[in-house]
């Protein structure tokens, strides 16, 4: 099968500055070489605590926030090569949807034209079209034409999301990028909305990068979930062995807070993860887990492990098998 998405060696860094005169001293690695396929239909949760560079690698990969490094390549286009109109096509294939619809969509704007606004961008401007998109749009996401003359401060926090899910399907894209779209809403709501994004996905075809903090919160969504930890995948494979076969310990550790049965861990000692996480301006050496890391070793203070494996990987010199 021929990936939507290929991310190669994604790179984010930022300079740290010091002195009167600034200069650079050093560098916060957010993402530190993230290698991952996206395949057509599918979600990939990208899961981890925050600061882990979650966000900042879907904001570099639509080039909100254009990577330091590496390749993102769109159906077999890679974007670094190309520019104009062409990039600026290819760009709407790719949409974010944000935790916060609120500050994503200007509040000053009626829904109606905050939705008209990506087709106009695009130089869609036969009105009649644009006004019927707009219409159909908001019926899909479960509002009415009579909300086109709305006020975002008007709706509900899930109306809103529903709102800013209605702005990112305006173009047709074919992969979005969800931003922990439902972590600010009432728990009520959320299942409303993870449940529409699914209805969503079915029937446009549409591939998910999934964000969130926890893995309870992305085991009903995604069919493959990869955990980041410190700028970095630790482990990445099908979301049910994920669930039943962690073989990272950060992955477990992060298993064990959650209340579910899960007899792969009642055999073993669990795996508690405490302390918070370190900078990532200084981020240890080595494993950068092994501060936290409750099998730790010599060899994980000095090596760093690379993320190896097929189809179920994970960075580890002592994965639990
Ligand atoms: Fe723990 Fe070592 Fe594995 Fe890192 S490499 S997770 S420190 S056992
Ligand atoms: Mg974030």
């Amino acid at each position: 099968e021929v990936p939507l998405l290929e991310v190669h060696n994604l790179k984010k860094y930022y300079p740290i500055k010091k002195g009167i005169i600034p200069r650079t001293v050093g560098h916060v690695k957010a993402v530190d070489g993230l290698n991952f396929s996206l395949y057509p239909g599918e979600t990939l949760s990208l899961v981890g605590e925050s600061g882990c560079g979650k966000s900042t690698t879907g904001r570099a990969i639509v080039k909100l926030d254009p990577p330091t490094e590496g390749k993102v390549i769109l159906e077999g286009m890679d974007l670094s090569e190309i520019s104009g109109l062409n990039l600026r096509k290819t760009r709407t294939k790719m949409q974010m949807i944000f935790q916060d619809p609120y500050s994503s969509l200007n509040p000053r704007k009626r829904i109606g034209d905050l939705l008209s606004e990506p087709l106009l961008a695009h130089k869609l401007t036969d009105k009649e079209e644009v006004d019927r998109k707009v219409n159909e749009m908001l019926e899909i996401v479960g509002l009415t034409k009579l909300h086109r003359s709305r006020y975002p401060h008007e709706f509900s926090g899930g109306q809103r999301q529903r709102i800013g899910i209605a702005r990112a399907l305006m173009l047709n894209p074919k992969l979005i990028i969800c931003d922990e779209p439902v972590s600010a809403l009432d728990v009520s709501i959320q299942a409303q909305v993870l449940n529409l994004l699914k209805d969503l996905q079915k029937e446009f075809q549409l591939t998910y990068l999934f964000i969130a903090h926890g893995l309870g919160a992305v085991k009903y969504i995604s069919d493959r979930i990869a955990v980041m930890y410190l700028g970095k995948i630790v482990e990445l494979g099908k979301t049910e062995d994920i669930f039943k076969k962690p073989k990272h310990p950060y992955t477990q550790g992060l298993l064990s807070t959650y209340p579910i049965p899960n007899p792969h861990l009642r055999n073993r000692e669990r795996i508690l993860v405490e302390g918070d996480v370190p900078s990532p301006a200084n981020p240890p050496k080595g494993c950068s887990f092994h501060t936290r890391c409750p099998i730790a070793q010599d060899i994980c203070r000095v090596q760093p492990p690379e993320l190896t494996g097929l189809h179920h990987q994970t960075a580890c010199h002592f994965p639990l098998l």
